[in-house]
């Protein structure tokens, strides 16, 4: 049972269909148990379902999946409450979690793109495919995605680079990632931001996988690296710290539900002892 995204601007609603409603960067939960679950439309407690601006995003086995932005501040029934995503990972399903990380990419892009950015005038989905078009001029709209690289670097065999960022309040380290400019190849763009943000030259850029990154619209496209050459020098604007650790003196590393945190644990796998 996963989540299949889908797209079918006739679907609707039915008693069993799943609402994933968000307020900014938070989705609507009921406890359960021990962790969380996404109401239905009967369970959601909202008397008003019809009057909602509901996106049909897909579906989890045989129950439709719908999303929509509220206002903020809206009341919520007992028992409910908004969390972000990040909070939700391991507490709530796989297959709502996808359905919710999902949700989140389209969402903003709807509301972003209500009007052509080339004449100003009001977009209407398109018929076939998620997209949308101007009524006037016939720009067509689609989703943006934005490639990001992420790399974890190794040297000598037994040990990994890893950076504190500028960005975060929070004591915590990571492999590197930088977003993908136009005209460079994934590969390119590994050596930059390597370069730029630490100083140090690598070599042997293997592909790791890849994972959408619903918090900053991205593909993160994962690679393992070697340590070529340089020393470590922080750029100080995105990196304020940097350094090699061995797989036994690791600081604060990120959450499990990151392609970096697979990165980590892929380095401990190979060169943990
Ligand atoms: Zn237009």
């Amino acid at each position: 049972m996963n989540f299949i995204a889908d797209y079918n601007l006739q679907a609707e609603p039915t008693e069993d269909s799943l609402l994933l409603m968000f307020e900014n960067n938070t989705l609507l939960v009921e406890q359960t148990g021990d962790g969380f679950q996404v109401p239905s439309v009967t369970g959601s407690g909202f008397p008003l379902v019809d009057e909602l601006d509901l996106h049909y995003i897909g579906s989890i086995a045989d129950k439709h999946c719908f999303a929509v932005l509220m206002e903020s501040g809206i009341k919520i029934p007992e028992g409910f409450q908004f969390l972000s995503l990040i909070q939700l990972f391991g507490s709530i399903e796989d297959p709502q979690f996808a359905a919710a990380c999902f949700a989140y990419h389209i969402i903003p892009w709807h509301w972003n793109s209500k009007y052509c950015g080339r004449c100003g005038s009001l977009t209407q989905f398109l018929a076939e495919e998620r997209g949308k078009q101007c009524v006037e001029c016939g720009l067509v709209l689609y989703p943006g995605i934005s490639p990001c690289i992420i790399v974890a670097v190794v040297r000598n065999r037994k040990e990994l680079l890893l950076a504190e960022l500028n960005r975060s309040d929070r004591m915590r380290y990571s492999v590197l990632a930088g977003f993908v400019e136009t005209g460079e190849t994934l590969e390119h763009c590994v050596r930059r931001e390597v370069r730029e943000e630490v100083g140090i030259e690598v070599r042997n850029i293997k592909y790791f996988g890849s994972q959408p990154w619903a918090f900053s619209q991205s593909l993160m496209v994962a690679f393992t690296a070697e340590y070529d050459s340089g020393e470590i020098t922080v750029d100080g604007k995105e990196v304020r710290n940097a350094g090699w650790f061995l797989f036994d003196q690791l600081p604060s590393l990120p959450s499990k539900a990151s392609i970096s945190r697979q990165l980590i644990d892929w380095f401990i796998e190979e060169y943990g002892n």
